[in-house]
This record gives C-alpha cells, structure tokens and sequence, in this order.
C-alpha cells in the first residue's frame, strides 16, 4: 500500500494530517500502452492447439477450437500460411505469430501481413486537439470478420453435431462459439507503466502501489481512413437511425453510437466484467492466466504480474472506469474487451486516482495518458481467386452432343456462356473490381484483404484442378447412391483429362443425356429416365440431378481447391460455366454464382451477361455478383424481390432484410434478385458489423421517403 508521502495532489481532510512540508511530495509520470497478446495463450506457439488460437486472432483460422476437425484444417491452413502470407524474413513460427499480434490486432489501417514491421502497430497516440486529429491519432482494433457456414448438407466432412454452423444459421450465434472456444480472441491487455520521483534531480523509478483508474473517454470523429464507406442514402439513413437507438445524451456517453446492448453490443451494458467471454462486459475484473497470474502449464518469461483490476469505489465520482494498482516494475494492467461491433470505437485514459491522489482524471494536476481513437474492423479474407480461362473453341465432342440441345456450333455453346456477344466477338470472363469490392465491404467496417495483397485470377493449375476434380467425381459417386440413384458420375463427367484443357469451357464439363446413356447402357438402372418422344428428363430425375451437380460435384470441386475451407480467407472460383448442362438448359435453375459449405464460391458466365446491368439486364456487374455470393459466405441468405417477369432469388427471407416499399422503392439488398447498385441493405450491413440483428427494429417498420437514389 502507498506511504503517506503520496499526498501528491492537496489532498482533503482525511489526508490532511500527512501533508507535511518536511515530506517531499513525489511526482509521476504514467505512460500507457498495448500488452503482449502472445503471453495470454494458454499454450506456446509451437503446439497445435497454440498456433491455431494464435491464427484465429490475427483472421487467419475459421474453425472453432474444439470443433473436431480444428486440428486437422488448422495444419492445412498453417502450410497455406506459411507459404502464402508469412513474410519471406521472417524467422521461426513462434516469432511470425507474435509479431503479427504485435502489428496488426492493433494498428493502422492498411497495415497487410506482406509488410509486417513497417506500418504502425499499438496504440495510437492522442491528439494534441480533439476536434482535429490526424491520421496517427487512429488505430483499427482488427477482429476476424470471415465467420462462414461450415455444415454441408451433402458432404458431412467438416461436420461437427456441437457445432450447428449452417447456412441459415445466425452470424452473431455462430460467431459466440468461436468465442467461447478461444479465450484470447477480442481481449487486449492495456499497460499503463507509472514512474515516480522524489524531487527534482532525482532519478525516475517504477511506482509500486499506485492505483490506476482506466477509463473511457469520448472518441474523436472518425477520419475517413477509419470510418465506414457509404452506401446508398436510404441504407445509410436506416443504419443510422439504428445506430441512434437509446442515445438520451449524445455527450455523456463514451459510447455514443456504438452498437447497444439491446443488439449485442456493449453500449448501456455494465463496464467491468467478472467473466471470460468477451461478450460482456469491457474491462475484466477477474483474473486472466498469462497477465494477473502464472498459466497452469506454460512458463513465460514475465515473472510479474499484474494485480487484478477491480470495479471503482465510487461510479459517480469514476464513472466508465476500472482500477488496478502497480505491481513493482510500477505497471498497472487491465483485460480491455472491447466489442465484436464493427465501427464501435473507443478512447481510453489511464490516470492516478484515488486513493493514490484525489484525482478524477480531467483536473489540471492529473496525472494522465490517454490514447487516440480505436476503431473495431472486421478483417475478412479473400485468399483465392482462381480463374478456369476458356477458350475460344469447344472440344468437338460435346458440340456433337450439344447438337440434339440445338447448339450445334462453337459460336452457339460460347453465346449461350456469354463469352462473345451477339455480334458473335469475343468477350471472355468479365473482371471483379478490387477497389469496387473492398469498398462495398467496408460500408460494413469489414476490412476485405487478399493473400498476397492482389486481388488477381490464378488460372488453376492442370494438376491441381485435376485433383479436385477428381474429388468432385468422387462426392458425386457417394451423392449419387446418397440420393438413391444408381447413376455413374464417372460416366456423366469427362475424365480429368479431357476436363482440364481449356476446350472444356465450364468447370464441370458433361456428357449429354443420352450419351451418357449410351455409355451406360440405355436399358440399365444407372441409366437417366429420358422421354423417347421429348428428349427430356422428369422433373424429381431434374431435382436429383440439381442436387447432384451442385451438392457433390460443385461442392466438390470447390473443396479441393479451397481445401475443405481450410484456408485463411475465402475461395472465390470463376468460370464460364458450373457445368455443360448449364449451356444445354437441362437445369432447373442455372445461377450466376454459387456458394458453399467450403469457405467459397463460384462465379459463372461470361463478360457478356455482366455487360448491362439494369431490370432489363442482369442484376449487377460481376462485383456485385461476387459480394452477393461472399454475402451467403457470411451467412446473408437471400432478399425479397424481383424484376418481373424474373422471378425474385428462392428462399428469400423477408425478415432479414430492410422492407421494400409498394412503390418499388425501399433498400433493395444485393442478396436480392434484383437489379440495385449492389450494396447490403442496412439490415445486412449491420449483421456483417456483428450486430445481433434479431433484435434490430422490426422490418415491417418501412423507413422514411427519401429523394431518388444516386447510385
Ligand atoms: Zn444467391
Ligand atoms: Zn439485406
């Protein structure tokens, strides 16, 4: 406990009796500062379950810890890495992990994994005015943001029955699991180091005994590199009016505008919290391992802890704050869990308080540090972007076969792909914007990086794509007998062979009905059921066959590529085409893109479908198709309507989405069949923001006329 001496500040009638001119009075100084994440791992960096715990807080892991299949992705995913993203100078694996926390869980806004060491990392600094920061008065508190569904309904091999991470689950459900499994994940130790000295020309020495109050003060306005991009004037309008929710005095709250405790947030929530999960509560006052005491089983070099921060004597007096005392290198530490929320911000001040000194923080003698503004990001990662690039002419054997589909030429299969236009020139695959992409994401304060910095098509290698689909062939064998068929999807599918070269065309090349028939034999049971008079297939051998093509052979491929979602960042995979049925309209639904259980998608047609998008046109521009697709990675599932006579996207959820208007008007989401300037409606943006948006206003509520959008 203090001596006397440390009536530092005119201290009141309790104290009175220790002011003394004979006592010198001490001064201090208090300087505060990010702690070091890695010593809160439970185990070391070089153990499985060490490395992927550290690889889930820098964004790089998407299975929960105990989900039975963590220890097998997170080794694929550890490789991937370590080739793909470590910095070549980088030495052993415990010193990438522990410098990338370092660098980046706090840091400044592009600060990519390529140049690690060489953007600026911890705290920010606090402004020298508060109505006009800067740049370096910012920092992003960067939590992972790729939450995907990882349940397939057809090919159970990431399956775990304690896990219900399916599509058509919710965000901010799924994302607790994570939390609950990975203690480290969205905690920051806070340092404030405290100095003292007896009087002047005496040395500065560590303080021991010191009471550190933490506490947050109000954020600064947001500059533009740290706040969200906009959308349209009615999302935007809606995602205010929410982000208004419960504010009675915008200036009395640290937390105005951040995400409330009525939608999963920490605003108007109790501050300290006597739990581990980073849902509640900001500031722990209950002991971490690896901060306030030793781990169970792994040693660390720090020999000294930190005292276990407590709730303030006196709210009113302290409010927004926590206290901990120095041990004796004079640092005092807090837990600080700020919220999973997207754009929720924070500012923190560290000051010598009662019963040290009687000050509150904000007096003239305070004692006081205090950082700039911290931002929450959400870092989703794209780390393929891979390209079947087609050629300008079709293997001459299934134009044979499309021949009986009425598409008897090179030039019919590419216009019905959309690679030449109707003037029968050539257009190829059409490109995603990069800068179009990132931003339509960070509307959502999600940070949208790629494995390499580029956001640039691989052509897939020929061995490599002939082994995932050799994979795809092989989950259709098993779906085929899944879906009681006796079908042969061997005999459907060209041989990996033939299916590589570029004449191929689409991902998936296949045979016709009827040769595939005839390769069977027409009179067995593998055989499809084709009308003799119409050539076609009856409506459940169509289901089943969907089922088929996308569940097993799509979904197959795609794991392949994607590794079965083990890699750090998404999947995304172009083409012409899923498979030749799409170009010999014997699919119930053919779709722009499609995505799956396996952290990726695919993005079908040629530059010509993409040309003009409008009601008249496709919906979108390929970017737009890319963030609807990456949308149902992250769980969106579809909107409501529709540009007649199109019938709107098949399971749209009118609840989860902003309400469309009788008019037509209203937020029209990208999830929506419907043509729109491709941005997730407000309800969307949110729950990409990591809002519990089960508890967002109602969707019957229609927000107010706006004027015409711009987009
Ligand atoms: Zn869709
Ligand atoms: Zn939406």
């Amino acid at each position: 406990m203090p001596g006397p001496e440390l009536a530092h500040v005119a201290p009141d009638s309790t104290e009175r009796r220790y002011t003394n001119t004979l006592v010198p009075r001490p001064t201090y100084r208090i300087a505060l500062r990010l702690g070091e994440i890695d010593d809160l791992f439970s185990e070391p960096p070089d153990t499985e379950l060490g490395r992927m715990a550290r690889l889930q807080v820098l964004g790089l892991f998407y299975f929960p810890l105990r989900h039975a299949m963590a220890a097998e992705r997170a080794k694929t995913c550890w490789e991937w890495v370590r080739s793909k993203i470590v910095p070549q100078q980088e030495g052993e694996t415990g010193d990438f992990l522990r410098n990338a926390l370092r660098a980046r869980v706090v840091g400044e806004a592009n600060a990519p994994f390529e140049s690690l060491g060489s953007f600026r990392s911890g705290l920010p600094e606090a402004a020298e005015n508060p109505d006009c920061p800067g740049e370096k008065n910012f920092a992003r508190i960067r939590l992972p943001g790729g939450f995907t569904y990882l349940n397939s309904s057809s090919i159970k091999v990431n399956e775990d029955l304690n896990y219900p991470l399916e599509f058509g689950a919710d965000l901010f459900d799924a994302e607790s699991r994570f939390y609950a499994d990975n203690p480290v994940l969205g905690k920051l130790p806070l340092v404030a180091k405290v100095l003292r000295r007896s009087g002047q020309g005496e040395g500065w020495v560590p303080a021991e005994g010191v009471h550190v109050y933490f506490r947050l003060v109000k954020p600064y306005p947001l500059s533009p590199a740290y706040d969200r991009t906009t959308a349209t004037q009615g999302i935007d309008a809606s995602i205010a009016k929410e982000e208004a929710t419960h504010i009675v005095q915008e200036d009395a709250d640290p937390q105005t505008g951040n995400c409330h405790a009525d939608r999963g947030g920490k605003r108007g929530a109790p501050l300290a919290s006597s739990g581990d999960h980073p849902r509640v509560g900001l500031f722990k006052i209950v002991p971490t391992p690896g901060f306030n005491e030793p781990h169970p089983s792994r040693p660390l070099v720090r020999k000294t802890w930190f005292p276990c921060a407590e709730s303030v004597a006196d709210p009113r007096k302290h409010p927004d704050a926590v206290t901990a005392e120095t041990n004796g290198e004079g640092e005092a530490g807090v837990i600080f869990m700020p919220s999973q929320m997207g754009g929720d911000r924070f500012r923190i001040r560290a000051f010598i308080g009662p019963p040290t000194t009687e000050s509150d923080g904000a007096d003239a003698a305070a004692v006081r540090a205090e950082t700039g503004t911290l931002v929450v990001w959400r870092n989703v990662r794209i780390s393929r972007f891979l390209r079947k690039e087609p050629a300008q002419s079709v293997l001459p054997d299934l134009i044979k076969e499309a021949e009986e589909f009425g598409y008897g030429a090179d030039e019919d299969y590419l216009l019905r792909l959309a690679l030449m236009n109707a003037s029968y020139e050539w257009q190829g695959l059409p490109e995603i914007s990069r800068d179009e992409i990132v931003r339509r994401f960070a509307c959502a304060f999600c940070e949208l990086e790629f494995d390499g910095g580029k956001l640039v098509p691989e052509v897939v290698e020929k061995e490599e794509y002939a082994s995932a689909y050799r994979q795809a062939i092989d989950d259709a064998t098993e779906g085929a007998v899944a879906l009681g068929t006796e079908w042969e999807p061997d005999q459907l599918l060209l041989p990996p062979s033939e299916a590589v070269q570029g004449e191929s065309i689409v991902h998936l090349p296949m045979h016709s009905p009827a040769a595939y028939n005839a390769r069977v034999g027409a009179e067995t049971t593998a055989a499809l059921r084709l009308d003799p008079d119409t050539g076609e297939l009856p409506q459940d051998e169509k289901e089943a066959l969907d089922v088929l093509i996308d569940n097993y052979m799509f979904a197959g491929l795609l794991r392949g590529l994607s590794k079965n979602g083990s890699l750090p960042g998404l999947t995304l995979l172009q083409g012409a085409g899923c498979c030749t049925w799409d170009v010999l309209q014997l699919r119930g639904t053919v779709a722009l893109g499609q995505s799956k259980a396996f952290r990726g998608c695919g993005l079908w047609f040629g530059k010509q479908t993409y040309a003009n998008p409008g009601p008249a046109g496709y919906f979108w521009d390929l970017t737009g198709c890319a963030v609807h697709e990456i949308g149902h990675c992250l769980f969106r599932e579809h909107a409501p309507g529709s540009d007649p006579p199109r019938k709107g996207a098949a399971g749209a959820r009118t609840e989860e989405h902003d309400p469309l208007s009788k008019k037509g008007g209203g937020n029209v989401c990208v999830m929506a069949y419907k043509h729109s300037p491709g941005f997730f409606c407000s309800r969307c943006t949110l729950a990409l923001r990591g809002w519990d948006v089960k508890k967002a206003s109602p969707t019957s509520e229609v927000p107010p006329e706006l004027p015409p959008e711009v987009s």
